[in-house]
């Protein structure tokens, strides 16, 4: 005997990626995650790129790919999976063809992100000519600290990040040094993509890039936003 439904899904629907928000109850549902590839020149060069100022690119994590717990599982299929140390911004305002000037009224918050990277299949990948998901865009790929309100902190424009490994220093960069700022970096995605409230950006990582083993203690810190700290296990 069939039975009517209590909801309209045929299955249960998946649980809504959210960041919660510090000092407020209310979490942020999470939308797409962007990610800027190569935006610091330190790290185009080490990754044997010229950092001259090409337009930008971007990839994309799965909204899903968040971590906002301590404990990141080492993922299958790599002996090279590397962390990169990353600004978050969080949008609260969306559109198409945002204007530079006007895109900083789109950041609704920031947080301190990781872009883990299985090293090694993105680099066949890259190869290849093939997509990067393998690489970029795999369970828990995108560990995230709380959001902090730009509302708190202002505009962020400079400030230092950094991100140490079992207590020693690994990356170390300036916010400043980003070959395109937060409000370029809007601005181009829009004229891609139509961006959302709630929609995430990573906005590409400084210099020293490195492999993790498991029981590695990753604490990320980035000046007025906060700190991330991460076990590999
Ligand atoms: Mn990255």
């Amino acid at each position: 005997m069939s039975r009517v439904s209590d909801h309209p899904y045929l299955i249960a629907p998946q649980p809504q990626p959210v960041l919660p928000v510090r000092g407020h109850r209310g979490l942020l549902p999470v939308h797409r995650i962007y990610c800027v590839g190569r935006n610091y020149a330190e790290h185009a060069r080490e990754m044997g790129h010229d950092p001259d100022r090409e337009p930008p690119f971007f990839f994309q994590k799965n909204p899903d790919n968040l971590l906002t717990g301590g404990r990141f599982p080492y993922p299958a299929k790599s002996s090279d999976v590397q962390f990169e140390v990353e600004l978050v911004v969080a949008l609260g305002a969306g559109g198409v063809a945002i204007p530079v000037a006007e895109a900083a009224q789109c950041v609704l918050g920031y947080a301190v992100g990781l872009d883990m990277t299985r090293r090694d299949l993105q680099g066949e990948a890259k190869k290849l000519g093939r997509p990067w998901e393998v690489g970029k865009a795999f369970e828990h790929s995108a560990p995230c600290s709380e959001l902090v309100l730009a509302a708190e902190t202002g505009m962020l424009t400079r400030g230092s990040i950094k991100l140490d490994v079992n207590g020693q220093r690994r990356q170390a960069g300036d916010l400043s040094q980003m070959i395109w700022d937060i409000p370029h970096q809007i601005a181009f995605l829009s004229e891609l993509f139509e961006l959302r409230p709630g929609d995430l950006i990573f906005t590409g990582t400084p210099a020293g890039v490195g492999r993790i083993e498991r029981g590695d203690v990753l604490v990320a810190r980035i000046d007025g936003v906060g700190k991330l700290a991460v076990t590999v296990v």
